[in-house]
């Protein structure tokens, strides 16, 4: 049997700035942005400003009007790294088998570190302790047999919980739960599934697998693996991956500054459906430029908050070509280091530019499907028609 812990921060990025400075503590505070300017979106709300009722992917405009006088920031991204960076530290003491989810959020698998460390409950515990004591920030702890579990237990007591859902147990914890508590079973399938009269688990479980697949489709089948609490997904370690790069050698040098424009945009959107398939958000962008003389020159930004946003990749790759010389261009690549695994909720923070972010999506979609030619930027079949 697999011992898996689900380590998750408490109000990550509020907790830091409570941290930082002494006067916030004890108070609401949001962290998302200024909420008169622009359409910011919370992306961390102190458990101070959670009575008012504000929570993450909230507009700021709207978290404003529940509780003005909460203190909104803008949040730092590199100071929550270093915080991050820390917590994973500590993990790692206790095994090598740590997969981060998010910067604040990990599964660690203390399966067979018995020898070393004895009954695994008291580890993770212990690593909570350490978090607390040498980091200095709450955070929930849950441990079960696989990672569904883990995470399904560390939300149980949340804040700065602590909570075991051992192999006999399953059952009787599960059972009574509602559908909402799996990961997976959003607001909206939760309510599609209460239509049909599945509230709780055990209004599932009442069924056969054959019977509810019957009564609720294709996706039934997942749901019904789902309430069982069956998960065998491995904690996966990330792959040391120290950036994504694309680069593009022309066939013929290339000097019209409009038609490199458009090179750069592919460019991008390549390396933007790779963020996207790996999940994984970047914060410096690196031009390099070979030009005829088989010269090359690189050039780089770092920005505030890590992005996939093949829109803001290209305003800041445009920005960097600008400002190289005129000259005949043999090769142009882009790549984007500083990364960070990101998932959903965290992507607010980097104020992702939704509509280019879906049009990644579709490409990478149909791409992944038919074929990398499939789907063509328009200027490309203009190119080959003229
Ligand atoms: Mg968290």
């Amino acid at each position: 049997m697999r011992t898996i812990v689900h380590i998750d921060m408490d109000a990550f990025f509020a907790s830091v700035e409570q941290l930082d400075r002494p006067e916030l503590r004890g108070k609401p505070v949001v962290v998302g942005g200024d909420p008169f300017k622009g359409r910011n979106v919370v992306s961390s709300a102190s458990y101070e400003a959670r009575a008012y009722g504000i929570h993450a992917a909230m507009p700021t405009r709207h978290a404003y009007r529940l509780c003005p006088r909460a203190t909104f920031l803008k949040g730092r991204f590199a100071r929550y790294e270093q915080f991050s960076r820390r917590i994973f530290e500590i993990m790692l003491k206790f095994s090598p088998a740590v997969e981060p989810a998010s910067i604040d959020e990990a599964f660690v698998d203390l399966t067979g570190t018995e020898k070393l460390f004895g009954d695994p409950i008291e580890t993770a515990k212990k690593i909570k302790e350490e978090i607390k004591v040498n980091v200095n920030l709450p955070v929930s702890v849950g441990v079960a047999p696989n990672k569904l579990l883990a995470k399904i237990a560390s939300e149980e007591m949340k804040p700065d919980g602590f909570f075991v859902i051992k192999e006999n147990e399953i059952r009787s914890f599960l059972d009574p739960k509602p559908l909402s508590i799996i990961p997976g079973i959003g607001p909206k399938l939760s309510e599609q599934l209460a239509g049909l009269g599945f509230v709780l688990i055990r209004d599932v479980l009442k069924y056969s697998l054959k019977e509810f697949v019957k009564t609720l489709g294709g996706s039934g089948r997942e749901i019904y693996q789902l309430v069982q609490g069956i998960d065998d997904r491995p904690v996966k370690p990330p792959e040391e991956r120290k950036q994504i790069s694309q680069e593009r050698t022309f066939d013929s040098d290339i000097s019209d500054f409009g038609l490199l424009k458009w090179k750069l945009l592919l460019l991008c959107d390549r390396i933007a459906e790779r963020l996207l398939k790996r999940q994984i958000v970047g914060r410096t962008i690196t031009l390099k430029v070979k030009f005829s003389d088989m010269k090359s020159i690189t050039r780089s930004e770092t920005i505030d908050f890590p992005t996939r946003s093949n829109k803001l990749i290209y305003d800041i790759a445009e920005k960097l070509l600008i400002n190289v010389q005129r000259r005949n261009i043999r090769l142009l690549g882009i790549s984007i280091s500083n990364l960070v695994p990101s998932v959903d909720w965290s992507s607010q923070l980097f104020s992702v530019d939704s509509k280019s972010e879906d049009l990644v999506k579709l490409m990478l979609d149909i791409r992944e499907k038919h074929g990398y030619d499939r789907i063509v930027r328009a200027f490309e079949i203009t190119k080959k028609r003229r």
